[in-house]
Order: structure tokens, then C-alpha cells, then sequence
């Protein structure tokens, strides 16, 4: 493939489609200044050499590992980066993420009265930081590097400061540390998450607020500091985070499944798998799109209020803002506050609300919402049969358990339940669902911790009394 200096082919575009702003690929901007609303990366593919199949990135698993282009290969976002052309190969920061697995869950489908070969779960959490964050991540430190910007900030539930912290150690030399300034609400933090950022060395501020105050605050900082921005406002991370739908149709010999389910929380993550399909169907690289089904935790639960009470839909670009100020003008009257164990998806506002409405047009996508019994109860049968996750993940495939409840989803449709995160993430959440506290309603798969005499007749009675019958999905 011939190579193109990647400067000029890429730019940034106004969403809203009354407005159609656009400004260059390197303008440090998050909201449109003509009528602030979300900026796309944009790109003029007429002038990128587009590969003519999706098979052709497959050929770079292959490629030699002392070869200059190797690890930019190694990447699982950067092995696509003809699809996501703003920045030129010298700046492609990586660390390997994006080494993911599609894995096919034969038993977790029968539990779900799905035929086997029908159920997929993207395991994200095998990410350097554990997270699906860290596509994101890689590809806005890209833009960083590119502009030279070495004080990096964001609002975090946990997983964006820990990808951050990361990335940021990862990318400092002794000529130039990078600063990774982390926000994060007080008591708000699962400490697998907190653990990391803090043994990444960032500059951590635990704000008296939740993620939302976070959010609002770390935008201002920003613009008085001149600190850039990691949080999904930032174009650029969800331009990495593209590739974890190529990922899966790579998992899936590129055939296109019907039903893509991933957990809603400041919305970053189905923007993203939005723009990918409406994109690759515009490239002529796909004839057809999955549809997307996004869950919100019931305690956080904005984008499902929004769609199905209030009907807010994208609207060609020109979404309805009165219901949505409406809306938050109502909650903050109320004293809102987001709550759920499904911390990753706290959040009350979320900042890209405008592009997963246009991924639910894309995507001929559904909202639900879960609560946390649910959460709590998938959570553990993810563990039980398959790779574990944390409660937020857990939303997924809560979401498909209702959608198949309602026939929404049929038995032999095939599935890609999104994993985001690593069950290690969350440990507390895990061990409290297996020791619940004395009078917790029946939990369906917990498995709590026997306790026996120190004494062998004892221990070999209590193994054979508890040994599982074959056939039995348990
Ligand atoms: C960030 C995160 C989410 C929410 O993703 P959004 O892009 O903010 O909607 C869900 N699960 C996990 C594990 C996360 O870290
Ligand atoms: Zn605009």
C-alpha cells in the first residue's frame, strides 16, 4: 500500500446538521464554536487508499515481529488505521491494546434460550489496563503527540483515569514527562480502578461531587489550564474505539451479526460503534449493519428517559434540544443524582448523547434499562460461563436476557454482547454477590465460601457431597 501523508486528509465536522461547521484535523476544540455541538473526526476518503476488503487487515496478524510496522500491527486499533487516518504513523502511540478475543458462549446462550454458535461476548477487558478504554486512549494520545500537548486530563468513573495513567507513563521520557491529571467523584470509584491511576502516578483529585460535576469541572480546568482532554468529547478517542467493531466482524470471518448490546454510560462507546458502520458502509466494505441495542442502568437511566418517554430521536442532524434541556432543567430541579453498582455507567448527563442518537438511526438501535439485581445476577453468570466482567460489562447481557424476554431478539439471531471491562476491576462487587448479607433475596449463582474442619475425612466428604452432574449447565 502506497504511503500518503496523513496531515491533510482528515479534518473535524460539526454534527448537527443545521450548523455543518468544519475546522482543521489539529484545533484543539471539543463542541462546535458556531453552535456547540460534538465535533466528528472526518475524512476525505476519496484521497485515502481504502483497502477494497476487511481481509486485508487481517493479513497483518502476520507480519514479521522485527519489522518497523509490527507493532503498529501487533495493535488491534492500529492494524485498522487505514480507517482511521488522522494522524501519521510516527505518532501512532501504542502499548498493544486491542488484543481482544470474540468469544463464542455456547453455555451462556443455552442459559439464555439461545441456539449454540448464536452467542459472542467481545472480551475487552483483556486491554493492557482492562478496559475497552484503552483503544480509545491510544488513538487520543496520538492526537496528543501529534500536537505536542503533554498535560492530559479527564473525568473518570475509574476506567478513563486508569487507561489514562497509563498511556501517560507509558508515553513519558525524562526530556518530557506527560502529566495525566485524573477527576474522579469522592467514594465513586471502584478500587481496582483507583488502584491504577494512582500506581500510574497520576495527579488524582477526588472531587466533593459525583461524575457529572466531574465532567463539568474538568472542561473548565481545561480551558483555563490549557490541559487536553481524554474524556469521549475528545473526537479522537472514539475514532480507537472504532475498532472494536472490526475486531468483531474480524471474530467473525467479516460476516456481519444482528445484534451488536453494549452498556450506556457517558455514551462514548455506541457513538462509536455508530460512526464505524456508517462509515464502512459508506466505503462499499460492508452491505449491511447490526443493530444495536444500548442498556442504561435503571438508577442512571437518562438516554432510555430520553428515547422512550420523550421520544428524542437524531433527526437527520437536527435533534430537539427543548426535551433535552427540558429534561436536565427537571432533573437538576429534582436534586438528580445518578446511582447503580454499575459505577462505569454512573452518570446522569452523558456528554455524547447527540451522537448515539445518530447511532441508534444508523443502527436501527433499541435502549433499555436494567437494574442492579439484574446486573448483579448477569454478572455472575458471565463469570459462571464465560470470562468474568464488572457489573457495568454485566448490563450487556442482562439487556439481552430482557430483549429475548420480549422477543425483541429470536433464539437463532446471532449476538455480540460487548464485555467492557475486567472482572477484577470490581472485586468488592463480585465477593459481596457470593457472601450476600443475611436476609439478600435468593441469588440465583452465588457461591459462597464453605467453611470446614481442619481435618481430611472432613474435606474429602464435603468435595464429593458438592461434586456437579455432567448435562447439567450449572
Ligand atoms: C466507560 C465504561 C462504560 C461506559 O462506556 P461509555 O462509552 O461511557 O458509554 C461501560 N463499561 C465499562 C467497563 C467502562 O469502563
Ligand atoms: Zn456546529
Amino acid at each position: 500500500m502506497t504511503h500518503v501523508s496523513m496531515n491533510s486528509l482528515s479534518y473535524q465536522q460539526c454534527i448537527n446538521s443545521r450548523c455543518n461547521a468544519s475546522y482543521a484535523s489539529d484545533e484543539v476544540l471539543f463542541k462546535c464554536t458556531q453552535c456547540g455541538n460534538l465535533l466528528d473526526a472526518a475524512y476525505h476518503w476519496d484521497q485515502i487508499p481504502i483497502p477494497k476488503s476487511m481481509n486485508f487487515f487481517e493479513a497483518r496478524w502476520n507480519t514479521p515481529g522485527r519489522s518497523p510496522a509490527a507493532s503498529l500491527d501487533f495493535s488491534g486499533v492500529w492494524r485498522f488505521r487505514e480507517l482511521l487516518p488522522f494522524v501519521p504513523e510516527q505518532d501512532m502511540v501504542t502499548v498493544g491494546e486491542g488484543r481482544t478475543l470474540l468469544q463464542q458462549a455456547d453455555r451462556l446462550a443455552a442459559e439464555l434460550g439461545m441456539k449454540a454458535g448464536h452467542l459472542f461476548l467481545q472480551y475487552e477487558g483483556f486491554n493492557p489496563s482492562g478496559s475497552f478504554k484503552d483503544n480509545g486512549m491510544s488513538a487520543a494520545f496520538s492526537m496528543a503527540r501529534k500536537l505536542g500537548r503533554s498535560r492530559v486530563a479527564c473525568a473518570s468513573t475509574g476506567n478513563t483515569s486508569a487507561s489514562m495513567a497509563l498511556y501517560a507513563a507509558a508515553a513519558s521520557t525524562a526530556d518530557r514527562p506527560v502529566q495525566a491529571i485524573v477527576f474522579v467523584g469522592s467514594g465513586k470509584i471502584a478500587f481496582g480502578k483507583l488502584s491504577q491511576a494512582l500506581n500510574f502516578g497520576a495527579l488524582t483529585l477526588q472531587i466533593d461531587g459525583d461524575f457529572d460535576d466531574c465532567m463539568k469541572r474538568v472542561q473548565e480546568a481545561a480551558d483555563t489550564l490549557n490541559l487536553y482532554v481524554m474524556n469521549s468529547v475528545n473526537p479522537y478517542r472514539l475514532e480507537g474505539q472504532k475498532t472494536i467493531m472490526y475486531r468483531v466482524l474480524e471474530g467473525l470471518n467479516w460476516e456481519i451479526p444482528d445484534w451488536i448490546i453494549v452498556p450506556g454510560g457517558n455514551l462514548g462507546n455506541s457513538s462509536a460503534f455508530g460512526k464505524a458502520w456508517m462509515e464502512l458502509r459508506q466505503l462499499g466494505l460492508v452491505r449491511k449493519v447490526p443493530r444495536l441495542a444500548i442498556l442504561n442502568a435503571a438508577g442512571a437511566d437518562t438516554l432510555y428517559d430520553l428515547v422512550n418517554n420523550k421520544k428524542l430521536r437524531w433527526n437527520n442532524g437536527c435533534v430537539d434540544e427543548q426535551i433535552v434541556q427540558d429534561t436536565y432543567t427537571a432533573m437538576d430541579h429534582q436534586g438528580y443524582k445518578a446511582h447503580t453498582i454499575a459505577s462505569a455507567i454512573e452518570i446522569g448527563r452523558p456528554v455524547n448523547l447527540h451522537k448515539a442518537l445518530r447511532a441508534l438511526d444508523v443502527m436501527n438501535g433499541v435502549v433499555r434499562e436494567v437494574d442492579d439485581d439484574m446486573i448483579r445476577d448477569h454478572m455472575a453468570m458471565v463469570g459462571r460461563f464465560g470470562f468474568g466482567c464488572e457489573p457495568a460489562s454485566a448490563a450487556s447481557v442482562a439487556g439481552l436476557h430482557l430483549l429475548r424476554e420480549e422477543q425483541i431478539i429470536g433464539p437463532d439471531e446471532r449476538v455480540v454482547c460487548i464485555l467492557t471491562g475486567h472482572q477484577l476491576k470490581d472485586p468488592n462487587a463480585t465477593v459481596e454477590y457470593h457472601n450476600p448479607a443475611p436476609h439478600t433475596p435468593h441469588r440465583r449463582y452465588t457461591n459462597s465460601p464453605i467453611k470446614v474442619p481442619n481435618d481430611l475425612n472432613a474435606i474429602c466428604r464435603l468435595i464429593e457431597s458438592n461434586t456437579p452432574s455432567p448435562g447439567s449447565n450449572a
